[in-house]
């Protein structure tokens, strides 16, 4: 496959239902953010989560998102394609095998002084021999062993267009799932080594997303810099938030695009994305592009409510 050219933004939805309206305000973003610096825009499918990802949802998103009035640069990468590049990264990363259980990790992780939500290295320093005895133990009961990253730093520091320079910690990512040894197969990448492979050959130099993902950015731009890739400049915009400030959720009503077409105009759905982002008078993307001023956006995170 050629080599994309960046400088490039994106918008990476995994295709597991369809887009509600938080996703699709996102989207709209990440399209303003590009066009308007002049960049490429990339839709990427990240379906390597087969379990839970479908083409038939990929269709969708993409036919929504076309349905808003957003336009892609071609091609749209899968990832389940890219099964070869994450090998390729892998082989060039200093990396661990892993034999834990996630209750493994739950419970090493609720011992004094851990951190929580990283994992805590019980697999890091092993000998050869406590690794060859730890392989076998999995093997009878026919799991793999997972591969993790072996970090170098325990923080490091991004840049971000609404918080500034972000430091986080960086812990031993998950690159490759372990499974069972009768299920595995090209698709058990994580997200984390995906994502920045992925961005690294669609030249995408620009991330625009959900603040929820912002404490992912460190360990994320610790991989690209340890796989000599350009460090992207990361988005981090706020997210549509239900009644009540949980996470947006079927039980908000109609926030999908679908949904909402049942009793509306697309154009009136443009507006009220457009509505979020405190430009109400505009009812289409182009629209937006000549107003969007990414100084002014709210940076709180914006209520939905049945519109
Ligand atoms: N695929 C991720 C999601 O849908 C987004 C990943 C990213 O933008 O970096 O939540």
């Amino acid at each position: 496959m050629a080599v994309f050219q960046g400088p490039a933004g994106r918008y990476a939805p995994s295709p597991s239902g369809d887009l509600h309206f938080g996703n699709l305000r996102t989207a709209v973003l990440a399209w303003l953010f590009a066009r308007q610096s002049g960049r490429k825009f990339f839709l990427r499918v990240e379906d390597i989560d087969s379990e839970r990802s479908s083409a038939e949802s990929a269709l969708r998103q993409i036919e929504d998102l076309e349905a808003l009035g957003l336009d892609f640069d071609p091609p749209v990468l899968y990832q389940h394609d890219r099964g070869d590049a994450y090998a390729d990264a892998l082989a060039r990363l200093d990396t661990y095998e892993c034999y834990c259980t996630r209750r493994d990790i739950r419970e090493a992780a609720s011992a004094p002084h851990a951190q929580p939500g990283m994992y805590p290295g019980t697999c890091r320093d092993l000998t050869e021999e406590q690794r060859a005895l730890r392989r076998r133990d999995l093997a009878d009961e026919g799991r793999l062993p997972a591969i993790r990253l072996r970090a170098h730093v325990r923080e490091w520091t991004v840049e971000d267009f609404y918080h500034g320079a972000y430091t986080g910690p960086v812990d031993d990512v998950i690159l490759k799932r372990g499974g069972r040894v009768d299920q595995a197969q090209a698709g058990d990448w994580a997200y984390n080594l995906a994502v920045v492979v992925d961005d690294g050959f669609q030249g995408v130099d620009q991330v625009v997303r959900g603040d929820d993902l912002l404490f992912s950015a460190p360990a994320q731009a610790y991989l690209a810099d340890q796989l000599s890739l350009v460090t992207p400049f990361y988005i981090h915009v706020p997210l549509v938030v239900g009644p009540g400030g949980r996470r947006l959720a079927k039980r908000d009503g109609a926030v999908t695009l679908r949904e909402m077409l049942a009793d509306k105009r697309q154009s009136d759905i443009v507006r009220d994305i457009a509505g979020s982002l405190g430009y109400g008078q505009v009812d289409s993307v182009n629209g937006l592009l000549d107003v969007f001023e990414p100084s002014q956006l709210s940076r709180d995170p914006w209520t939905w409510e049945s519109l």
